[in-house]
């Protein structure tokens, strides 16, 4: 299949599928077909910033961070999968650009949105139900996890969702998609049994690893490249047990066991037991300094004063750290998770980077430094300013799940450590500064990783940063990129979710 491909490639079909370029129709003409088309609707579907209709649009409007917002010509709200096939027809045909978006948490203006076309928001597709016989839980692609996880409770099961649980359903899935169970059972997306989408032609079709099985592997990693995503059947995992989370500060005295201790779960702890899981981050602000910090969980029964051998070292002192906070103690994934998005509420000003690492104390060292020495005073006395540093690793056995289901795109082999960074600020004069820190502190790690020889590939696509754009599906490794593109041939071969749909990861020569 890789030798067809690199013929398809080497005649230039990709260059063809671009070199259709019509001038885009006018984004006011489009949102004015738009509007023709769902006439008849009872319900208006699509909304523009007019005095009529300002507080409809302005409530659409409203992204994770304010730093990812820009305003549609106008905004389409479908209710159904045949309301999103009419429009994509019509956009394609057309020649109208629009963006797609799920619960709006990228970190990027423009992935989710766009400024001279329509917006489409799939928050009306929000149906959730559960099929007991085949323990599968159908999503619509708009939900947001907290609804997926309460009404799955009912029934005493769960799915492999956002750790914050305002995130929305498909970005998260067709990103990876870290979820407390990954230790033990992959990536998210590679724990959904199907998906139904929209492709350009406005055909619906569903793929699985039954039906369209390529095209359901290059799914998995691959966000917005193929269609709209329109529902996810998900496997289910029993939640009859008790669900912990769990976040310790340590001080920066703690700095070498932190980092040891970090070191010795990324490399042997989250496979030692799967049940657990951890995030290893560090925070910078003006008002507070430097810290330590862990954000865990485990998905079993669970007492802090003998917890289990792999979490041992962060409560019983051998780090010496702060008192845990519990975002849920032997309770539900739905109170952890609606616990963190209020911890982590919208509203605030965000940008993001990410990169690979393979674990290894030293370099975690130099990492942190380089990020120390970039967060300059100058960046501390900005108003709002908080930055952030983590490491996450992905085991053996998240690897072995993920493989188990099929595979994905990432092209990920042996096990490594995700680093992502975070600042936040307050004001929009600072997102360029920001966004240069960002960018500063990545590049300079990576080449610290490089020279250490433990620079890992792949990047996460949930995580990628504005300017990682033609980074991260490239990261996914080149027999990845070739089925990703062959498979774009195939599902969009005049390239409507590259062309019409400017925002997000694309894959190259898309
Ligand atoms: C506070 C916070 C916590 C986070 N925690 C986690 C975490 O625990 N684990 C993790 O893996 N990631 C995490 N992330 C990253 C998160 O997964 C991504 O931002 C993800 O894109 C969010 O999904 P969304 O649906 O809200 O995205 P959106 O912003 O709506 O969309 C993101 C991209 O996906 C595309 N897209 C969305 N829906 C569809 C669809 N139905 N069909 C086709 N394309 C679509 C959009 O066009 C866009 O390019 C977190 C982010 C934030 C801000």
């Amino acid at each position: 299949m890789l030798s067809l491909t690199t013929v398809l490639l080497g005649s230039g079909l990709i260059l063809r599928a671009n070199a259709f370029v019509l001038p885009f129709r006018s984004p006011t003409s489009c949102c004015s077909l738009l509007n023709a088309e769902f006439n008849g609707d009872p319900e208006p579907k699509v909304f523009s910033n007019t005095p009529l209709q300002a507080t409809e649009y302005e409530s659409l409007s409203t992204y994770w961070t304010p730093a990812a917002r820009l305003n549609p010509t106008c905004i389409f709200t479908p209710t159904n999968t045949q309301d999103v096939a009419r429009a994509v027809k019509l956009f394609t045909r057309k020649n109208c650009q629009f963006a797609i978006r799920s619960g709006g948490h990228s970190y990027n203006p423009g992935w989710a949105g766009i400024t001279d076309g329509v917006l489409i928001s799939l928050y009306g597709l929000n149906t959730i139900s559960y099929d007991p016989i085949h323990g599968l839980a159908s999503i619509g692609a708009g939900n947001r996890w907290t609804d997926v996880y309460g009404a799955l409770l009912e029934h005493n099961v769960t799915v492999l969702g956002g750790r914050n649980s305002d995130l929305g359903v498909g970005g998260y899935l067709t990103g990876g998609g870290i979820s407390y169970y990954s230790n033990d059972r992959g990536w998210a997306t590679d724990n959904i049994f199907s998906v139904e989408i929209v492709l350009a032609d406005g055909k619906v079709i569903t793929a699985s690893r039954h039906e369209h099985k390529e095209l359901f592997r290059c799914i998995k990693g691959g966000s917005n490249n193929y269609g709209v995503i329109t529902k996810f059947v998900l496997e289910t995992v029993d939640a009859s047990k008790p669900f912990n989370a769990f976040a310790i500060g340590f001080p920066a005295t703690s700095n070498n066991d932190f980092i040891s201790h970090a070191y010795e779960y990324c490399t042997n702890g989250s496979d030692a037991d799967p049940k657990s899981h951890i995030i290893f981050a560090a925070s910078i602000s003006k008002v507070d300094g430097f810290a330590n910090g862990i954000l865990g969980s485990y998905s079993d029964v669970f007492d802090a004063a003998n917890p289990a051998p792999v979490l041992r070292p962060f409560f019983d002192g051998t780090v010496p750290g702060n008192a845990p906070g519990f975002l849920s103690a032997n309770g539900t994934i739905k109170v952890a998770t609606d616990l963190l998005s209020i911890v982590q509420a919208p509203g605030t000003r965000y940008a993001m980077g990410t990169f690979s690492v393979y674990a290894d104390i030293q370099l975690f060292h130099t990492l942190r430094g380089i990020w120390e020495e970039e967060t300059t005073e100058e960046l501390k006395d900005k108003p709002g300013f908080m930055t952030e540093f983590a490491f996450q690793p992905i085991g053996e056995k998240w690897l072995a799940a993920s493989a188990a289901k099929g595979g994905n795109s990432f092209g990920i082999t042996s096990p490594l450590v995700m680093v992502w960074l975070q600042p936040r600020w307050d004001s929009a004069l600072d997102d360029a500064m920001m966004v240069e820190y960002t960018d500063r502190v990545r590049v300079r790690c990576e080449q610290a990783a490089k020279a250490a020889g433990k620079f890992a590939r792949f990047r996460h696509l949930n995580y990628g940063g504005r300017n990682q754009r033609n980074e991260i599906i490239p990261s996914f490794g080149a027999a990845n990129v070739l089925r990703m593109q062959l498979n774009k041939l195939h599902y969009d071969p005049l390239n409507v979710f590259g062309r019409l749909v400017p925002g997000g990861f694309k894959i190259p020569g898309f």
